[in-house]
């Protein structure tokens, strides 16, 4: 169970001596209750208070690191059951089962579906992050065969060995060394040799448990033969357990602090139908899975997953913005349009996509509003036509500009008016109230 401010503060030196940069050691207690400071800002700490409070302090959910390089998945960390008390820390990752059943061309072909999946969705990249190799063939030859392809040619991507063969698993693993691969299929039966072959491969231990006594007692096993990060699959399966079983999870690590759960979560989400798999995927997204492994890579599965991924992972209390500036789009020339908006990423890359979608290269001066869109930002008092007339005589963009012609968004009609009286010589356009329409509306200026 997390120590409370007060319990924290008895362990503390309590001589308020400030080096930790707080008033007191109270406040500076009541800091590290809210995990809001770490320890080590204390230099004369005890020894047996680091231990006690280290134990206390460290994240519910372990934090562990998933492959190595660019590629490498952060899982973990997270502290609360609901994303509206916090931010949920580390987005899952989504991994595509290969099978050592394959032909080897086939499994280049997903191999090069899952280099090739990487979109950019309001600035942030997204793709599929990991692959399953799974050793479908039980034979320990052919899923070393498969690891050497997998190697080649998805390198740097993060790799889940799947295997209940230790000898097969170490075979395999030898492609990935230094690479953090999971090697995952630990259970009662080979618990022992599967770990000897994580700690030799300095891999992670994905455990495979038949329900969630079995998971705890594995975990605990595991870790008692000297193997610190695991991932977990409680051996859920269909949409209903995966949802039982994930939030008991969940809740016992973080309500809990029961350490034996304290680890990111797998869920095996293979249908045979893509439509099926997508939503049940989009379960282990909502509740609580590290990672979400897929039968197979769709451009429409990856953007409805990759979208509901990004949404439940962002800072419910903090809107996505974009950077206050004229963006050019295409290359305008002195006498292109000039659009306003605001930086909600939203908005922006809506905007932005419909001028590009136009072909007609423009300018877009995007003002900040504190990601917020452009009726809220209005409504608040953020987009109002003093502060558009400063933000645009700030900018300069008056210099690279023939004609003074600001476009702003339909829905602040309102406002051109006023702000043709704060920008004198400007000519004030009312564009669309809705971007889809930004094609249409620049095709009759021409
Ligand atoms: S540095 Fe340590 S002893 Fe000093 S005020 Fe902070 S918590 Fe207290």
């Amino acid at each position: 169970m997390a120590l409370s401010g007060v319990e924290i503060f008895k362990l503390l030196p309590k001589t308020n001596c400030k080096k930790c940069g707080h008033p007191t050691c109270l406040a500076f207690a009541m800091k590290l209750a809210q995990r809001q400071a770490t320890l080590d800002s204390c230099p004369d700490v005890s020894e047996e208070a680091k231990k006690i409070l280290g134990e206390a302090s460290a994240p519910p959910v372990r934090p562990i690191t998933f492959g190595s390089g660019d590629k490498a998945v952060k899982m973990g960390e997270e502290t609360v059951l609901f994303r509206h008390d916090k931010k949920f820390v580390n987005p899952c990752a989504f991994a595509v089962e290969i099978k050592d059943t394959l032909p080897e061309t086939e499994m280049a072909a997903i191999a090069e579906r899952v280099m090739q999946s990487e979109i950019d969705r309001v600035g942030q990249k997204l793709r599929i992050d990991a692959i399953v190799l799974s050793n479908a063939s039980g034979d320990a030859g052919k899923l070393e065969a498969a690891a050497k392809v997998i190697a080649s040619k998805a390198a740097g991507v993060p790799v889940i060995i799947s295997t209940k063969d230790a000898g097969a698993a170490e075979a395999a693993a030898k492609s990935f060394t230094g690479k953090r691969p999971i090697i995952y299929g630990v259970d009662s039966s080979n618990a022992e040799a599967m770990a000897a072959v994580a700690k030799a491969n300095k891999a992670i231990v994905g455990i495979a448990a038949d329900g969630l006594d079995e998971l705890a007692a594995l975990t605990e096993k595991v870790k008692s033969l000297g193997v610190e990060d695991m991932v977990i699959d409680s051996g859920a399966r269909k949409a209903k357990e995966i949802i039982e079983h994930n939030t008991l999870i969940r809740r016992a690590a973080i309500k809990k602090n029961f350490k034996p759960l304290g680890y990111p979560i797998v869920n095996f989400m293979q249908r045979e139908d893509g439509l099926h798999e997508a939503l049940v995927a989009a379960i282990g997204v909502a509740k609580y899975a590290s990672i979400i492994v897929l039968s197979s890579i769709e451009k429409w599965k990856n953007l409805a997953l990759f979208t509901l991924r990004q949404n439940i992972y962002t800072d419910p209390q903090v809107p996505m913005q974009v950077e206050q500036k004229v963006y050019n789009i295409g290359e305008p020339k002195a006498e292109s349009p000039l659009f306003i908006t605001t930086n909600f990423s939203l908005t922006y890359f809506i905007v932005s996509g419909e001028i590009e979608n136009s072909k007609v290269a423009s300018r877009l001066a995007v003002m900040d509003c504190e990601g917020l869109s452009v009726l809220t930002a209005w409504a608040a008092g953020k987009f109002t036509a003093s502060k558009i007339a400063q933000f645009i005589t700030e900018s300069g963009v008056e210099k690279e500009i023939a004609q003074k012609e600001l476009i702003i968004p339909g829905y602040v009609a309102i406002l051109s008016g006023s702000i043709e009286d704060k920008l004198p010589g400007w000519k004030i356009t009312v564009g669309p109230r809705e971007a889809n329409a930004i094609p249409a509306f620049l095709k009759t200026r021409t």
